[in-house]
């Protein structure tokens, strides 16, 4: 089968992508489920791991792609309610189950997350381990990490589900309520998503700021109730005067770099959600406004028991997704998909393979 693999490229640690010939892979535990891939989502993450210098480790070697979504093949001898023919989306993060963080209720900071198709920073990415990802025909998962989706559902809005466990599960830490205001700061697919989800869950007031004018007329059709360019216009004025002088109740940083706009844009006892990531960015924050306003500040990464949810939302149709999932490409295109992305003309590019 084709898959796009990981490269080094003999330069640091900065990796390429190849397409190579790799056999169809085969179930190995009792609990392995075969994949036959139907889609897989290409995540700003893939275009911070191509980078030079990656901002983003992996490991060379892996078949690329962690977005993925398929149709069950063939099951392990101890999967009993999974069979050969079954829609699903999948966790691309196992966690192990035995770490200190999975033995507290918190398996989304497992210390040795199973990696299909990427990489990740911090702790994990010594003792994370790289397997396999989606960018093929075919992929082995744990059955732990299948969901079943209804089989009408169309692939390109299945390979949305990782990103969309993420967010849901950042939209349940905030407590979004019916009559909320909100402001989300960056409008690529995860502040699409964020501002699809508050609007779902009542949010009478979105706001999003986000310089690029292709993700401002998306974030409008997607539920947006007012859009801001932040290098033309103040944002908090826009704030102020959404909310009667009293700043949004929540704000969402997709960005990675703007912490203190994000508690700037706050109401007295605001919350403030980290969810884009820069490892290297270090902003200066006035501390004092933290402590007066009393605003709550909570960092999210990766989805919490979330992937369920997730497959009753794709199916249901109930969010505008099949906006954000923007392109469809066939594996053979994905430079395309990768050009697309960075031209910023796209929000989700898919990709499918193109032959079994
Ligand atoms: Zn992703
Ligand atoms: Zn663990």
């Amino acid at each position: 089968m084709k898959a796009i693999v990981l490269k080094p490229t003999g330069n640091g640690n900065a990796v390429k992508f190849a397409y190579e010939e790799r056999p169809k892979p085969e179930i190995k535990n009792e609990d392995d489920v075969l994949i036959k891939v139907l889609g897989v989502g290409i995540c700003g993450t893939d275009l911070h791991i191509l980078m030079n210098p990656p901002l983003h480790p992996s490991n060379p070697g892996i078949i690329f792609g962690h977005e993925f979504c398929g149709q069950v093949e063939a099951v392990g001898s101890c999967v009993k309610d999974l069979n050969k023919g079954d829609k699903v989306i999948v966790d691309p993060h196992p966690p192990c189950g035995y770490c200190n963080n999975c033995r507290s209720d918190r398996p989304e900071m497992c210390e040795n997350l199973f990696l299909h198709g990427e990489g990740i920073e911090g702790q994990a990415a010594t003792r994370g381990i790289f397997k396999n990802g989606g960018l093929t025909s075919y992929a082995v998962v744990p059955a732990g990490s299948v969901f079943k989706i209804n089989p009408d559902t169309p692939f390109q809005r299945m390979a949305l589900a990782e990103p969309l466990a993420c967010v849901g599960y950042g939209i349940e830490k905030l407590k979004i309520q019916v009559g909320d205001t909100v402001c989300i700061l960056g409008a690529g697919p995860i502040g699409q998503l964020f501002c699809a989800l508050a609007k779902a869950n009542g949010a009478t007031k979105v706001i999003v700021s986000e310089p690029h004018e292709y993700r401002r007329t998306k974030a409008l059709e997607i539920g947006a109730t007012r859009v801001v360019n932040p290098e033309k216009e103040d944002l908090k004025q826009v704030c102020m005067e959404e909310t009667q002088g009293l700043g949004v109740d929540h704000c969402v940083e997709a960005v990675g770099q703007l912490l203190m706009t994000a508690i700037d844009m706050v109401r007295t006892g605001g919350k403030v959600l980290m969810f884009g990531h820069d490892e290297t960015a270090a902003p200066p924050i006035k501390l004092g406004e933290i402590v007066k306003k009393e605003v709550e500040i909570h960092g999210c990464f990766l989805g919490k028991y979330y992937y369920e949810k997730a497959a009753r939302i794709i199916e249901s149709n109930i969010l505008p997704l099949d906006k954000i999932a923007t392109h469809v490409l066939p594996l053979s295109r994905y430079q395309e998909g990768l050009d697309l992305l960075e031209s910023g003309k796209a929000l989700k590019v898919v990709i499918y393979p193109e032959e079994y």
